[in-house]
């Protein structure tokens, strides 16, 4: 027995982001606030907005964190409350998204910006425009913000439906210009969405099917945007394998890969897709032992078993530069049974199948 569910209307295609003056107007929205990742203030995407939306932007808000803060999120919703805004245009990757998401609930539910973290009752939003301009966090169809309290060294995850954006304007252009180690890390987290999806306790055929297809994508395609960042083909299918993986993840959250990411962000500064990457190898070998569906969905994705699809990812995370040992992060090995630990705690670690004790984590961590 499964649900699938799923709100967001998903505008695909290149050039689609002209449609954006005809969506604005069709919901009657006359008072946005932008909020823009700086890389796209400097590319000319705001402007093209700007020119496009004319005198219903009311004010553009940048300068959102790679983690986006609590900081971030009070001034997008003083921006709001400023202009009694009707909706929200996010534009960027995960960071400027999620925290446009955060705000738009926040404002909405008259939740203080200092109190946002301890809700979980996300039930109202502010319409929220979500504008991916990279490959990776699908946060344009997820109902999730990860939003970080600097003063007490956080990450918490928001989850609630009023978190899914109402449109997801998904235009592959606007990928063009990802410098070559934000499509690596971006593109890298696609196939940890999907193959931490493959491997979640809530998987269902859907989900499976979404997921089966996104990694398909992203492993034929992401090698080729990081080295010829201008080719059009395979941006276009890089931003349909991240929103698909986005889709399968929206219903079954994730799994180990993220479960054990947080501690190697927050604490050591790495990336968020090179942290879920990290141990995503491990994760998909020890889950296909636990449940042998993944064998065929290895296969099903172009690989000749569930070891074969491990080396690959492995290969590919090195010919894009990113880590694949502890001496690649540059951490030391005496941390491990720490990382174990902490790897326990996050909630989706009970979504991963295959359930670890402490001593089998840092096994596994000992591999590498
Ligand atoms: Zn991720």
């Amino acid at each position: 027995m499964f649900t699938f569910r799923h709100p967001v209307q998903i505008r695909f295609g290149e050039g689609v982001i002209s449609q954006i003056n005809e969506i604005i107007e069709a919901e009657g929205y006359s008072r946005v606030v932008v909020v823009a990742a700086t890389s796209q203030m400097e590319n000319g995407v705001i402007e093209f907005i700007n020119t496009q939306l004319g005198d219903s932007v009311k004010e553009i808000v940048s300068g959102i964190e790679a983690n986006p803060t609590l900081e971030n999120v009070e001034t997008i919703v003083e921006a709001m409350d400023a202009h009694d805004a009707h909706a929200v245009i996010a534009v960027g990757g995960g960071s400027a998204m999620d925290a446009a998401k955060a705000a738009a609930a926040a404002y909405m539910q008259g939740i203080e910006v200092q109190n946002l973290l301890e809700h979980d009752d996300f039930t109202k939003a502010l319409p929220i425009i979500a504008v991916p301009s990279t490959s990776g966090s699908a946060s344009e169809v997820t109902a999730s913000s990860i939003i970080s309290d600097k003063q007490h060294g956080l990450k918490v995850p928001l989850i609630g439906p009023a978190l899914y954006p109402k449109t997801a304007i998904v235009d592959p252009e606007l990928t063009l210009t990802c410098p070559e180690r934000v499509t690596a890390i971006s593109g890298i987290d696609i196939l940890c969405h999907a193959l931490d999806c493959l491997g979640a306790v809530k998987h269902n055929p859907i989900s499976d099917a979404l997921a089966i297809r996104a990694s398909k994508l992203a492993f034929e395609n992401l090698l080729t945007a990081y080295q010829e960042p201008s080719n059009r083909e395979a941006r276009t299918n890089l931003s349909l394998a991240s929103m698909t993986a986005g889709l399968a993840f929206s219903q079954t959250g994730t799994s180990g890969s993220h479960a054990m990411s947080y501690y190697l962000t927050t604490q050591y500064d790495v990336p968020h897709g090179e942290a879920c990457a990290f141990s995503m190898d491990a994760w998909y070998a020890i889950n296909a032992k636990a449940n042998p569906e993944l064998e065929q969905h290895a296969k099903d994705i172009g690989f000749a078993d569930a070891e074969a699809l491990s080396e690959a990812l492995n290969t590919l995370k090195r010919q894009m530069g990113l880590a694949v040992t502890f001496e690649d992060l540059g951490i030391s090995r005496e941390d491990i049974p720490k990382i174990a630990e902490k790897s326990l705690r996050p909630a989706n670690m009970k979504n991963n199948i295959a359930q670890l004790s402490q001593d089998e984590i840092i096994e596994m961590l000992e591999r590498k």
